[in-house]
């Protein structure tokens, strides 16, 4: 028996990207797409060739993230186009395939491998510098389809998001052992949502009554800061809002033996940014996220 057909076609696309980097959660919502996403921004403004291809083919949240809803890809001689944002930054995700956004894509198992397949084997990427594969959350079939899709060209690491409390570390945990025993490197760990920050004014101040209704007195709060106390207004708040009481990514990381690449706090602007399909660098509104994820970036 012949090598697989599938897997040489592979390869060969493979042949003209130097860099391969997956990005895995071990529960959804904690930020995976947000980080994929910034990452190629990122790498894009300082001028890689890059690909974000979106692999999360049940939940597909990347053409929002980039910008790119109600998109289509194209078919060309050499292959499927990607949807440019930027000359160096194309992307893939079924979502430009599906004709209602709203449809909800009901496949099983060898559905789903089949599709990684044709994508890896049939997009037209051209030379690039960076892939970043946007995974589903967990271990599922479809990590191990692209993690054998890609063996043989090799990956080069996967990096993990997470959010602070012990509920979503488990999980964590879970994922580098998957990591372990496929013989994918553990770039590092991300630690998302690590505390709620906002300038002070965006608060919105709530009085507590004797009958427990909630007043809004956000406008006599601002008012009061400003005339009493204005050198406030430059701070920025901080709340936790997840437990991290048991030392957070950082100590499962130390535990697990795998690097940790930091902390990036919630952030309703970077929100308002993803939401937007728009780069949080720049964005002088993400004063704590961008500078946060751009160290996380820089340091990888
Ligand atoms: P996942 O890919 O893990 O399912 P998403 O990236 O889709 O998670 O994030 C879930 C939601 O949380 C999105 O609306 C996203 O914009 C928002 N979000 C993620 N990280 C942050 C953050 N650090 N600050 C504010 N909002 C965030």
């Amino acid at each position: 028996k012949g090598p697989d057909p599938d897997l040489v076609s592979i390869a060969e696309r493979m042949a003209t990207v130097k860099h391969k980097i997956l990005v895995l959660s071990g529960k959804g919502g904690v930020g995976k797409s947000t980080f994929s996403a910034q990452l190629s921004f990122a790498l894009a403004a300082m001028d890689f060739q890059v690909g974000l291809m979106d692999i999360d083919i049940c939940g597909p949240s990347i053409p929002k993230m980039l910008g790119l809803e109600g998109q289509d890809v194209h078919q060309s001689n050499l292959g499927w186009s990607p949807v440019y944002i930027e000359s160096n930054l194309g992307v893939m995700s079924i979502g430009f395939m599906l004709p209602n956004p709203d449809d909800a894509v009901i496949w099983r198992g060898p559905r789903k491998n089949g599709l990684i397949k044709q994508f890896l084997k049939d997009v037209y990427w051209g030379e690039l510098d960076f892939l970043i594969v946007d995974a589903p959350p967990g271990t599922s079939d479809e990590h191990i389809s692209i993690v054998q899709c890609l063996e043989a060209t090799g990956i080069d690491g996967a990096i993990i998001v997470t959010t602070p409390q012990q509920v979503s570390l488990i999980d964590v945990r879970k994922e580098v052992s998957f990591c372990k025993k496929v013989g994918v490197k553990v770039l590092g760990v991300v630690e998302n949502m690590s505390g709620l920050t906002q300038p002070l004014l965006d608060l919105k101040f709530l009085k507590a009554t004797e009958t427990e209704e909630q007043v809004d007195v956000t406008e006599w709060a601002a008012e009061y800061i400003r005339e009493k106390a204005p050198e406030l207004l430059n701070l920025i708040t901080c709340s936790e809002v997840f437990d991290s009481s048991g030392g957070g990514a950082a100590k499962m990381c130390r535990e697990m033996g795998v690097p940790f690449l930091g902390k990036v706090p919630l952030d309703p602007q970077l929100c308002k940014a993803a939401e937007e399909g728009r780069s949080c660098f720049g964005d002088q509104k993400c004063r704590v996220s961008a500078p946060a994820l751009k160290k996380i970036i820089e340091n990888l």
